[in-house]
């Protein structure tokens, strides 16, 4: 197989035009038979490993999961995308079982999620043998090892898939296993032949901070404030203390509930639905709370008490930031907190078990405690090497830096920090920037901004080197990132004091974090948003409120965070458009496209002095394509049938089909408007375009005030135009 049909599909389905590390490797050895097992960090993308390789063959993927309550919002997420899935537990009824089982024998899905203990049922096994099986992916593999942390004598039973099905591939995968426990998943799965796939467990995206106590609850509020209407989740030793804490978010005006195991079933469901579904921010929690949950934009993660271990630390830190954005895991930690365990775990009556506590409580106090990068440690603690010299990730490193490596930067920076200042700490990195290298763009124009006195003193920097200097300027605390306020640069205190004291700025090189190369560009794209913007964002994730509340979904299976974010920064106005974004696949442009579009064409109507930006992915794309259904009406087209004509043959509107031949338009399908537009008209479409300055058809109409001219006249006319002036 070759690897275009697999980015085919990665686009077509997932809207991403590149792997993570990894993934390829492992699609294609499933693809080609093998066994495989894979290791993988939680938000690595280990779904997607299983997922692909189905939709670009025959059969079916079946999908074994312990999760039961997680079955459920995956299925949706994958029927959103366009992708038939269903699954299998003992929350359905024998009439539905019997119903899905009779459609996984008509082919009907290409994901079939069970959990392990159907294997028990030989009507179910009958059934299985019957189906074209691609792959068997067996998640959260280690389980299925009783020197895992979490063994499940259900996963037993899945012993019998290699003898049961010898032809069908088994994939592995897990995010935490020792090598002990990776072995012992190969054996129990009898495949010690399997690939193994181990990625790094560095979390890049995720920043660790240990903040010392003096009053918890104050220091807990300094760091939630800034991240007001951010999801988050406070880790609280008792379950007392998760009430009390909740209680007192609450009467502080954070919307936050208590999750804890000693709470009523009903309760304890209720709240996680709340914070799924983004009806509260903060869930103050037990560790009981995060196994079943798959919510991808939980931002920080908060240890208000020291974890149990550090592998439970790095598993709840871990929570945070699945959708790959900046997110931040603070502990909050006091030395008294050490014998408060102490304590409690000395009341414990098994010898073994509590010398094996205080070893493991000795090892999170020191990391606690540690001078050096917290995540070298945590990498080294599961045995991975990190050589980096600083990670700029966690408050070691941004605190810190050798001083021989410094160098002097104080008049740059000044300049920097003062252009912020005279911009009113209203934009961006970028933004600033521009100013500072003398850019006469449209927004500075518009801005007055080249009136500025700072305005091209820059010239003699090259603009990568301020952007770096920028990035250092906010690891060592001169400025910050406001995220309620879309990522504006703010002068903290010590940027404040730097700008008009005579102490020096001395700042160090840093270190590049891991990226896919499209996942860097996203990320760019997004981190340099006008604050302006952040109202449209803000009435993005309404919508998608609104809409998850429709179908019953959790929000972030409509969309991700981060597309949100690029829809608020490049306001694409089309369908077309918004399928360009990275995370928006083909049925998900089409069938979210138009409430999104709309919702931001209203946005542009508002601010008139916004222009949107074109967009384009730049890694080539011979995926991104007209929608298989315009294709037909497009390939219609290019055989010489007459719009009128394709719409009479297709038994559609005549409307949709002008949509499907705009879309050919514009992906260069269509190169002959005349065809559609009569010629002595384009020329005058174009001049009424540019007369009004309007993006919209309607204002564009009126001018023009000929009935002779239509909707569909003026759509290929601007679809053919965006075309040829990219
Ligand atoms: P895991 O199962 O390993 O915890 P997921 O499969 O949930 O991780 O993936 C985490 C996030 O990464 C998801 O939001 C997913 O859409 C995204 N993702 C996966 N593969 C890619 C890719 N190739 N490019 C961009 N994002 C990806
Ligand atoms: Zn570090």
């Amino acid at each position: 197989m070759d690897d275009r049909h697999l980015l085919i599909a990665l686009e077509k389905y997932f809207g991403y035009t590149t792997f993570r590390p990894l993934q390829r490797e492992i699609i294609k050895d499933a693809l080609a038979g093998k066994d495989t097992f894979v290791l993988m960090p939680t938000g690595g993308g280990k779904s997607l490993c299983f997922q692909l390789p189905s939709l670009v063959s025959e059969g079916v993927t079946v999908v074994i999961s312990p999760l039961i309550a997680l079955m459920k919002d995956q299925v949706d997420a994958m029927t959103s995308s366009g992708i038939q899935a269903t699954f299998i537990n003992s929350s359905l009824s024998q009439d539905q079982i019997s119903e899905r089982l009779k459609d996984a024998r008509e082919g009907r899905y290409k994901l079939l999620y069970c959990a392990p203990e159907r294997l028990a049922s030989t009507r179910f096994l009958s059934t299985l043998s019957s189906l074209d099986i691609t792959l068997f992916a067996i998640d959260e593999a280690h389980c299925i090892s009783q020197w895992g942390h979490d063994f499940r004598e259900d996963y037993r039973k899945l012993q019998i898939l290699r003898n049961s099905f010898p032809g069908v591939p088994l994939m592995a995968l897990t995010a935490t296993a020792t090598p002990k426990v990776a072995e012992d998943i190969l054996v129990q799965l009898r495949i010690p032949q399997a690939k193994k796939y181990q990625a790094s467990f560095d979390r890049p995206n995720l920043t660790y901070l240990v903040r010392r106590k003096s009053d918890a609850f104050e220091d807990l509020l300094d760091f939630l404030r800034p991240r007001k209407g951010e999801s988050g989740i406070v880790y609280c030793l008792s379950r007392k203390s998760t009430e009390a804490v909740a209680e007192k978010l609450r009467a502080r005006g954070f919307k936050a509930v208590a999750y804890h195991a000693g709470l009523d079933n009903a309760v304890r469901a209720k709240h996680q639905e709340l914070f799924i579904r983004e009806e509260v921010d903060i869930v103050c929690a037990t560790i009981a709370f995060g196994m079943g949950i798959d919510k991808s934009n939980v931002r920080f993660v908060v240890h208000y008490d020291l974890p149990k271990n550090l592998e439970g630390y790095y598993q709840e830190t871990g929570r945070a930031g699945r959708d790959g954005l900046p997110s931040d895991c603070l502990l909050l930690y006091a030395p008294s907190d050490k014998v408060r365990m102490q304590r409690l775990i000395e009341l414990s009556e098994d010898d073994i078990r509590v010398e094996q506590n205080k070893d493991d409580l000795e090892l999170v106090c020191r990391f606690a405690e540690a001078r050096t990068c917290r995540k070298k440690m945590v990498l080294e603690y599961f045995g991975e090497a990190y050589s980096l010299p600083n990670c700029g990730k966690c408050d070691i490193c941004l605190g810190t830096s050798p001083k021989e490596e410094l160098i002097d930067v104080t008049v740059a920076a000044q300049k920097f920090l003062s252009t912020i200042i005279r911009t009113s700490q209203k934009f961006g990195a970028k933004y600033i920037v521009s100013i500072l290298r003398g850019k006469e763009d449209e927004r500075v124009l518009h801005n007055r901004h080249h009136q500025l006195s700072t305005f091209g003193i820059g010239k003699d920097i090259k603009e990568k080197d301020w952007t770096h200097l920028a990035a250092e300027l906010e690891r060592e605390g001169y400025i910050l990132r406001d995220r309620n306020d879309f990522n504006s640069l703010k002068l903290t205190r010590k940027g404040n004091e730097a700008l008009v004291g005579r102490q020096n700025i001395l700042l160090a090189t840093a270190p590049k974090t891991r990226k896919s190369e499209s996942e860097e560009e996203v990320h760019s794209a997004i981190q340099d948003l006008p604050a302006r913007n952040a109202e449209l964002f803000e009435r993005l994730r309404i919508l998608r409120k609104l809409i998850a509340d429709e179908r019953e979904l959790p929000p972030y299976v409509i969309f991700h965070d981060s597309v949100l974010k690029q829809m608020a920064a490049l306001l694409p106005l089309t369908s077309t458009a918004l399928l360009q974004l990275s995370g928006v696949g083909e049925k998900k442009a089409e069938d979210l496209g138009p409430r999104f579009t709309g919702a931001i064409r209203e946005f542009v109507n508002d601010h008139p002095d916004i222009t949107p930006v074109g967009i384009t992915r730049s890694t080539p794309a011979p995926t991104k394509s007209t929608s298989d259904t315009a294709l037909a009406s497009v390939k219609l087209f290019q055989r010489g049938v007459s719009l009128y004509e394709i719409a009479k043959e297709r038994g559609l509107t005549q409307t949709t089909v002008a949509n499907h031949l705009e879309e050919g338009i514009k992906n260069g399908e269509i190169t002959d408007i005349a065809r559609l537009v009569p010629p002595h008209l384009i020329d005058r479409i174009r001049n009424a375009f540019a007369a009004t300055g309007s993006v919209f058809l309607k204002p564009v109409l009126n001018h023009l005030n000929d009935v002779t001219i239509t909707y569909d006249h003026l759509k290929f006319v601007r679809a053919y135009d965006d075309r040829t002036s990219n």
